[in-house]
């Protein structure tokens, strides 16, 4: 039994003084306000919030787009389509060794971040040329290996890719590692289940057609979809299909709760109500999505209309669960010349942007029955104003436990450095070949 002790707490009912929680078997016994001290001390305790969208090996060329292009490409602009290019050239080279171990280095940085649970959007299954691993599964045992190395919670998301754009067209070569039909994606999809939790996706409307996106759906749950980041997309999927995208989903496919769509950036007003009404979560990425130049979601309408949102990390140029949401609501104010637009009237902007992301995230809060997934902060504030200390000033992280096992302490994860190396090591092989 592990015990420990905040000064203030934010429980499921609100903030709380002087709380105990008890920890047996990783999962939280027992949660007592107004308690006497007992046992390890910390100021403050928030729940670990879940990062919904992540793609760990892209952690490896963080820094490493932000480079012009020459001015003949695509008129001069680099853009969301510029930078996919790289990402292809670096995914392509990328082995099973060098997955683990970036994989691994993103998972420790988003302990360090205040994210205890990851859903990870992983496409990258077969060898650069397409050929099969003996293993089907391989990558995503090494995505599960990670999660183990690192200790946060895994739910894998293995993404069904069939598809090189909208009409349905070909892929190209360097989409080979990618590619499934929807057979092999089952079997893909059943050997991942043996080694966690398991979820399931369709890349995008680009990669997948609507009937592909029913099957998929139809195999497990939570349901991902990346939808509408680009301009680009929905001209085109207008072109090809006669409908927006994210119309074309509502319309077309079984759209409920357990589904996430990914970005959703892109919506006319219409899409935005109905979407909010599915019980969906929009899962926005405000750091990469402002790194890739994709827009910015229309969060006020669609919170108002009762919608459901989720952070996730996305290419993970930067990993931080304070930033993501500070990187929210600075795109609402930056573009409505207004502040605290996210904020319920009356209240701290903080405390909903954080609210929105723990219900949206799904963990489990801090109460009896839960997993002890627990984020303390160093910071002298009290109630809601640590939330915004912690999201807009500077409150660092101190420590975090996932499953009860304390692994961040002082702002840092406690295997660090064997785990930074090992990715630096790959980093530095994949850079020079
Ligand atoms: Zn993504």
């Amino acid at each position: 039994m592990t015990k420990l002790f905040f000064g203030e707490a934010l429980l499921p009912g609100g903030w709380a003084r002087n709380v105990r929680v008890e920890i047996a078997d990783g999962v939280i016994a027992s949660v007592v306000a107004d308690a006497a001290p007992e046992g390890e001390r910390h100021a403050i305790a928030l729940p670990g919030l879940g990062n919904v969208h992540s793609h760990a090996f892209q952690r490896g060329m963080a820094g490493r787009t932000e480079v012009a292009g020459p001015a003949s490409r695509d008129n001069g602009a680099d853009t969301f389509w510029t930078w996919r290019e790289g990402m292809y050239r670096f995914g392509l080279k990328l082995t099973p060794d060098d997955m683990e171990a970036i994989a691994a280095l993103a998972f420790a940085e988003m302990l360090e971040g205040g994210f205890t649970h990851v859903e990870e959007f992983h496409y990258l299954h077969h060898a650069p040329d397409g050929a099969r691993y003996d293993n089907v599964a391989e990558m995503s045992a090494r995505i599960f290996a990670a999660g183990g190395a690192a200790g946060i919670g895994v739910t894998l998301v293995p993404v069904f890719y069939a598809h090189g754009g909208f009409g349905p067209q070909p892929p190209s070569a360097r989409q080979a590692r990618f590619l499934n039909d929807l057979e092999s994606y089952a079997r893909l999809v059943d050997a991942a289940r043996a080694y966690g939790a398991t979820g399931v996706a369709a890349h995008s409307l680009r990669a997948a057609t609507l009937e592909d996106v029913r099957a998929v759906a139809a195999m497990g749950a939570p349901m991902h979809i990346h939808v509408a980041e680009q301009t680009k997309e929905v001209d085109d999927c207008i072109a090809a299909l006669g409908a927006r995208p994210v119309a074309l989903l509502l319309d077309n496919a079984p759209v409920d709760r357990s589904w996430r769509l990914v970005h959703a950036t892109h919506m006319d007003a219409q899409e935005t109500a109905r979407l909010a009404q599915t019980g969906a979560a929009a899962a926005l990425c405000p750091i990469t999505e402002a790194n890739l130049g994709d827009g910015l979601f229309p969060a006020k309408p669609y919170l108002d209309a009762g919608g459901r949102i989720a952070i996730g990390s996305d290419s993970n140029v930067r990993i931080d669960a304070a930033e993501e949401l500070r990187t929210l609501e600075y795109g609402q104010r930056l573009a409505t010349r207004t502040r605290n637009v996210l904020a319920m009237p009356g209240g701290s902007t903080g405390r909903r942007l954080f609210d929105l992301a723990l219900e949206g995230g799904e963990t489990g809060g801090i109460a009896i029955g839960a997993s002890a997934d627990i984020v303390s902060l160093d910071v002298a504030a009290e109630g809601d104003a640590i939330l915004d200390a912690w999201i807009f000033a500077r409150a660092p992280i101190d420590c975090v436990w996932r499953g009860g096992r304390k692994l961040v302490e002082a702002g840092r994860h406690v295997a660090k450095g064997p785990i930074a190396a090992r990715a630096r090591a790959a980093m530095e092989r994949l850079r020079a070949g």
